[in-house]
């Protein structure tokens, strides 16, 4: 339907838009991962699985060996959408019907889980949040010292000390703390 041209050169008996073959039952849409010599191809894809225990979804990853038909000739890297079909052999039940796009990520996402690059990434993002988050903390504390500076100066007015504890109780208790350890001393 898509190429005309294949219509004289597709002679593939099992090729659902020139063969014989009737695609029908459920649908995928998968990325080839593999492509044999013989018309046969591997697609993969995620499913999410529901998980009572937990009330959560998880991801699966399901792999299904699928017929290439000649006129449709999807390569490694191409997304598909793939119909269940009759038996094709002892583990073909189902056919490319279409070629939907090229999965952009697909060869970064091989690249990465053969070098074994996608877990460090995640760790060295971690990371620096962890650093970005101690440099907020620091940032922070200067910021703080200040005002308890204000607090010791308002402690000499009275009038002062009513301001001075709306800003914060858990600052007047750290300054209470260190006079007293210098009153035991
Ligand atoms: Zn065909």
């Amino acid at each position: 339907m898509e190429k005309p041209k294949a219509k004289g050169g597709c002679s593939d008996k099992n090729c659902p838009i020139h063969g014989n073959l009737i695609p029908r039952g459920r649908e995928f849409n998968g990325t080839v991962i593999a492509k044999d010599v013989h018309g046969t191809a591997t697609v993969e894809f995620d499913r999410r699985v529901s998980v009572k225990k937990y009330e959560r979804y998880a991801k699966k990853r399901t792999r299904l060996r699928v017929h290439n038909p000649e006129c449709i000739n999807a390569g490694i890297g191409d997304l598909v959408k793939v119909t269940e079909c009759k038996p094709l052999s002892k583990t073909k039940n189902s056919v490319i019907v279409e070629k939907t796009g090229k999965d952009v990520l697909y060869q970064q996402k091989a690249e990465a889980l053969e070098e074994g690059k996608a877990p460090e990434e995640k760790e060295e993002k971690r990371e620096s949040e962890e650093t970005e988050a101690a440099d907020k903390k620091k940032a922070e504390q200067p910021q703080e010292k200040p005002g308890k500076g204000q607090d010791k100066s308002s402690q000499d007015g009275k009038d002062e000390e009513q301001s001075a504890g709306s800003q914060g109780d858990a600052t007047e208790e750290d300054e209470a703390e260190p006079e007293d350890k210098k009153g035991e001393e």
